[in-house]
């Protein structure tokens, strides 16, 4: 393979410089390596023909086979086109090309037998396809059981660049290369049954049957996902041989004082067992770096304050960083109540913290009479000094970017134990690759005695019997939260719908007080506002997003969400879980425009069918894509799956993590002669830009 990298594409035979440049300026395709990288994305098989009288709602791309009737051009200048009237004796459509019209009007002939690929679609009334790939059924390609259907851009069909090109030229190149080295070590290919990598890659472009193809696939996938896995394992065993940690032996007075005197209510067996796994990580001499899954409401604070009070029992400090000056006074104030009967000292920072008081928590982190630190970012600023940070515990870690977390690291020679939570829940097979090196603790079971929240999806006409439901549960002494969409804080036209919808709300409910809060309000006017809600004056909040995250307010029972085709699946999650907190029934009522997406109704329903966030999360994933799922989002993508589907190929994600492991115990330098070439593939397959996976 190592050859083919330093292979510029142009001289692959057919290509050429002109096609090269072409090719890597749309598809990034430089080299011979690139080009049998870049796989077809589905196939069709020739022994499939549709019948154009069959079409019907959303089609796939298809195969037919027809004449053409006529043809006609149409428009003039930049507007023309010409129309095929294409007919495959069930029925006719159109067919349409902008590009490229003068060839095509030489080359196409009525009355001859073609094979048309491409998406129907409706205009108008009528079916047709547009620039859709053309084969006479007696070409050689055309003979062949199934073809590839390569990703291709506009631009490139337009060039008279299609499937078919990279057909023949992956053909050609193959054909100049007969035995291309298998690059993963022997041992794996032999106990998994994998088919050779030579095999695989002739298959995957040209296969001979379905079964081998699979098998193609499977060995890639496998592949691709091989390298990532030995990769981070790798790292972590490194990291965990490697870096030093506190080590905190000690279950003191503080720890066993709290259990014993202060807890509110016993732990559920999860919040037990995550303390667990957070305590062996503590006393095991390396650094932790965990991630704790919970869903909302699952008790992640609880968890965070006994490892927070591990530290503290083990004559260390603790510091508690979230994402808003709202969620971090929430959590101060949880905190400080908690703790208060044993004495352990807790200090807020925050942004709008006065100098003043800062100077006051500087002292207390330094000289070490300060235990706990809540904070938001504040507390990463390059002044806040600890005198022995022992434990920096990051909540809803999506907002925060790597760099900031890299560097609460350097307080200390040291580092602290990393404990992340998130209420975000990442899909497990997600989350063994993109958080491969990071030991993952989930909180799967939620405080007793909750009742899950009702969730309907309303649209506009329904409006009024919302609200009067609504007034019904205000009437009976409950609170609601009305959101709206506020993607970016400085939209001025979210902006203005936003205070349009207070003012109708303040209309409509004129019995009740109205809270009003939004990101570009003043953190003090912000602050408030929240109060007002909080303390139950207020009994309805208008807001943003800017609630989001951790508000805690038992007696709302109804979360409205306006225009709730316009939020993800996990931020209406999020949202969601800001009611269901007390002992009522609560609702969730999703108001959105009638006319939406079919994929954007799917995914309101589904908001309507599960309270599960890990049930939410998976879905969000197959319907996204992994690329897109919160979290993994800010982190950018730090390697390509170009054949793997995180959503649908866990068995293979698995099975790479299995046998990444057996190769790691057998051979952990991968140091024997038999890994060499695999190492080698890996060193030049794994590039990172940045170390971001890892908290350090
Ligand atoms: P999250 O995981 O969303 O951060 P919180 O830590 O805010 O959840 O907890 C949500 C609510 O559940 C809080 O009011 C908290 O006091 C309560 N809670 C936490 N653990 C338990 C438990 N074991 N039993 C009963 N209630 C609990
Ligand atoms: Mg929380």
């Amino acid at each position: 393979m190592n050859s083919l990298r330093g292979l510029d594409i142009k001289y692959v035979k057919g290509v050429g410089p002109k096609r090269a440049e072409l090719l890597t300026a749309q598809l990034g395709i430089r080299t011979a390596y690139d080009l049998l990288h870049h796989f077809p994305t589905h196939y069709l098989d020739r022994s499939t023909v549709y019948q154009i009288s069959k079409f019907d709602g959303d089609m796939p791309a298809v195969q037919v086979r027809g004449r053409f009737v006529s043809f006609n051009t149409i428009g003039e200048g930049a507007k023309m086109r010409l129309v095929g009237l294409f007919s495959d004796g069930t029925r006719a459509m159109d067919v349409v090309w902008f590009k490229g019209i003068a060839t095509l009007k030489r080359n196409l002939l009525t009355d001859t037998e073609y094979v048309l690929f491409g998406k129907p679609t409706v205009f108008n009334g009528r079916w047709q396809m547009s620039h859709p790939e053309i084969e006479s059924p007696g070409s050689s390609l055309a003979a062949t059981g199934i073809r590839g259907i390569y990703p291709l851009t506009e631009t490139l069909r337009t060039r008279g660049i299609g499937s078919r090109q990279f057909q023949l030229w992956t053909q050609n190149l193959l054909d100049a290369h007969p035995a291309l080295h298998d690059t993963l070590p022997p041992s794996v290919v032999r106990q998994l049954g994998l088919i050779s990598l030579d095999a695989a890659i002739r298959a995957i472009h040209c296969p001979p049957d379905n079964a081998t193809l699979q098998a193609a696939r499977l060995r890639l996938k496998f592949e691709e996902l091989f390298y990532i896995q030995v990769d981070m394992l790798r790292r972590n065993r490194k990291r965990k041989g490697q870096s030093v940690g506190h080590v905190m032996p000690r279950v003191g007075d503080v720890f066993n004082g709290f259990y014993a005197e202060c807890l509110p209510f016993p732990l559920t067996g999860a919040q037990k067992r995550v303390v667990k796994e957070i305590r062996a990580d503590m006393i095991s001499g390396h650094q932790m770096n965990r991630l704790v899954q919970g869903d909302v409401g699952s008790g992640k604070t609880l968890v965070a304050v006994m490892a927070m009070l591990i530290a503290v029992d083990n004559g260390m400090q603790a510091c508690l960083m979230a994402p808003t000056e709202i969620l971090a006074t929430q959590h101060f104030e949880t905190i400080s109540e908690l703790l208060a009967p044993i004495g352990v000292r807790v200090g807020l920072l925050k942004g709008s913290t006065k100098a003043a008081e800062r100077r006051t928590i500087h002292e207390g982190l330094r000289d070490g009479s300060l235990q706990i630190l809540v904070g938001t970012h504040a507390l990463i600023e390059d002044d806040v000094e600890f005198r022995d940070l022992g434990l920096a515990v990051i909540d809803e870690q999506h907002r925060f970017g790597v760099a900031q977390r890299a560097r609460l690291w350097g307080k200390n020679t040291i580092g602290p134990h990393v404990l992340v939570m998130t209420a975000t829940p990442i899909p497990r097979t997600l989350a063994m690759t993109v958080y491969g090196d990071l030991d993952v603790s989930v909180i799967d079971e939620l405080p007793p005695g909750r009742k899950p929240v009702t969730t309907v999806l309303r649209y506009e006409p329904q409006r009024l019997q919302v609200y009067k439901a609504t007034y019904a549960q205000l009437r009976a002494g409950r609170q609601v939260y009305i959101v709206y969409p506020l993607i970016d804080e400085n939209e001025k036209l979210d902006l203005r719908s936003l205070s349009e919808g207070y003012d109708i709300i303040r209309d409509t409910f004129r019995d009740f007080k109205v809270a009003f809060v939004h990101g570009r309000m003043k953190p003090a006017e912000k602050d408030w506002q929240m109060q007002l809600f909080a303390s139950g004056e207020a009994r309805i909040l208008v807001a943003t997003t800017v609630i989001e995250v951790g508000v805690n307010v038992p007696n709302a029972s109804v979360m409205i969400i306006e225009n709730a085709e316009r939020f993800g699946l996990s931020q209406l999650h999020q949202l969601r879980g800001r009611v269901g907190r007390g002992a009522d029934q609560s609702y969730c009522i999703l108001m959105s425009r009638h006319n939406i997406a079919k994929d954007t109704r799917k995914r309101l329903e589904l908001m309507t069918q599960t309270t599960d966030g890990f049930v939410v999360a998976e879905a969000d994933m197959q319907m996204r894509g992994p690329g897109d799922i919160e979290g993994t989002m800010q982190s950018g993508t730090p390697f390509e799956l170009r054949l793997t589907n995180l959503a649908t190929d866990g068995i293979v994600v698995q099975m790479a993590r299995d046998a990444a492991e057996r190769l790691l115990d057998s051979d952990p330098e991968l140091s024997q002669p038999d890994n060499a070439p695999f190492r080698r593939e890996l060193e030049a397959t794994v590039k990172r830009t940045a170390d971001w996976s890892r908290i350090s």
